[in-house]
């Protein structure tokens, strides 16, 4: 299995191969179960140099909110360690570029301490890697270049352990999606770019970054992800295949989705004239029913786009907040729910004074604002001098900080006040707590 750089197998060069299904009971026996029927690790060679890319999406200064569904488990990486230790293997890298911006996040040393990864590196001698601190390889890909990680790229063998979730702009985040966490922030944010072709990126990833192994932990998946402020649920599923595309067709399906009507994973397969059906790539015997588990896709939006149907609820009026869409990049989207929790929390039965709130890099003005606040120094390079406008609000930054949006706010008329995002990280602190299923041991090792 031992490979170089220069001659790493690319997608384009790979045969459809079988995914395999299992449902998890116990550490590492489901693992070793399931690797073992997808020939995942077979012909791996003591001398390998190994990368395990979770996913760590990132951590919240505020944690201990709970990350069920959120970051892939501790334990089930825990678990591939253990693996490729009795395989025998001496070099085991954990690598991952954890989001970290203004408004959000920590650097991902602290997200790998938190979830326990000095523990693998203690024990097993596991490298801990920030990609944010290693170089990047500027990757070809005939229309558009990218930064992409290069202790990823050299690698002998690549681990690819997403996590089972749902995702706003990407409407799954499974193998595909994960390798996003290998690029460099520069390159992150160009996936999002104004022409709003994120799921073209998405896509295409995989045909320089192939993975060897892809391993979706379901043990929990997330409703309405990709952060925390998404609903987790537990499943106990556990999908592996060799074939990256093999593995997100079925474990899109496990989260109760048409994988054909998920765009990059159409996209993907399109490239390679194959069909989007699970039913065809399953090992034989397997069944998606066995781990299904329908989850909701993301909030819905009132018909006119001016705020989400959950405003319905409270009755909140005089204020459009269009729904976020596919330029809008990590950092600013750190910025979303903050942005409804404000609102939410500032509503006190008497419409807004027409207020029009823009993010991302494609939204345009209504025209009937009597302010329009320009979220990010995309937005406000878009449609700083747009017809329509009465009167701007800049909030300046890339991504804004917080601090910001809430001035802004205020600057409005809308009595924006922290401490009601801080009885609503609060809720979403203690809302496992006590239910069946969910173990927190879960992120420990
Ligand atoms: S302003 Fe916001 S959307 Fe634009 S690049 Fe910066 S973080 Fe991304």
């Amino acid at each position: 299995m031992a490979r170089i750089f220069s001659s790493r197998k690319r997608m384009t060069d790979l045969k459809i191969q079988p995914a395999g299904i299992l449902r998890y009971e116990s550490s590492p026996g489901s693992l070793r179960a399931l690797v073992e029927k997808c020939g995942g690790l077979k012909g791996l060679g003591a001398g390998d140099r190994t990368f395990i890319k979770p996913n760590l999406v990132a951590l919240d200064e505020s944690f201990p909110i709970p990350l069920y569904g959120v970051v892939t488990t501790t334990r089930l990486v825990h678990d591939m360690v253990l693996l490729l230790k009795e395989h025998g293997v001496e070099s085991i890298t954990i690598g991952e570029g954890s989001v970290y911006g203004r408004n959000f996040g920590v650097p991902t040393a602290e997200v790998f301490e938190a979830l326990g990864y000095g523990e693998l590196a203690k024990r097993y001698g596991v490298r801990l890697l920030d990609l944010h601190r290693e170089p990047f390889s500027r990757e070809d890909f005939g229309d558009y270049t990218l930064e992409i990680s290069e202790p990823a790229l050299s690698a002998d063998v690549l681990i690819n352990m997403p996590v089972l979730k749902t995702h706003n702009q990407a409407v799954v985040s499974l193998g595909l999606k994960n390798l996003k966490g290998c690029l460099s922030m520069k390159s992150r944010k160009a996936c999002h770019a104004a022409d709003g072709g994120l799921d073209g990126y998405l896509a295409r990833f995989v045909e320089k970054l192939t993975p060897d192994l892809t391993v979706i932990d379901g043990i929990y998946g997330l409703e309405k992800g990709p952060f925390y402020t998404g609903t987790a649920v537990r499943m106990n599923a556990l999908i592996a295949s060799t074939d990256p595309l093999s593995a997100d067709l079925v474990g899109a399906a496990a989260a109760g989705f048409d994988p054909g009507a998920i765009p990059h994973l159409r996209l993907c397969a399109g490239r390679r004239a194959r069909s989007t059906d699970p039913e065809p790539v399953l090992r034989p015997g397997d069944d998606i029913d066995s781990v299904r588990k329908p989850l909701k896709w993301d909030n819905t939006w009132r018909a006119d786009d001016t705020g989400p149907r959950a405003w319905d609820r409270l009755g909140v009026q005089g204020i459009r907040l269009p729904k976020y869409d596919a330029t809008l990049c990590t950092g600013c989207s750190g910025l979303y729910s903050p942005i409804l929790v404000l609102i939410m929390a500032a509503y006190r039965g008497e419409p807004f004074n027409e207020i029009e709130i823009l993010t991302g890099k494609a939204a345009r003005p209504s025209g009937e604002a009597n302010k329009t606040l320009l979220v990010g120094n995309c937005m406000i390079k878009a449609n700083r001098h747009a017809p329509g406008i009465r009167e701007t609000v800049l909030v300046k930054g890339c991504p804004p900080g917080l601090d910001d949006v809430t001035d802004a706010l205020r600057s409005c008329g809308i009595e924006a006040d922290e401490s009601g995002l801080m009885a609503f990280r609060r809720n979403l602190a203690e809302r496992y707590k006590g239910k069946p299923g969910f173990d927190e041991t879960f992120y420990k090792v």
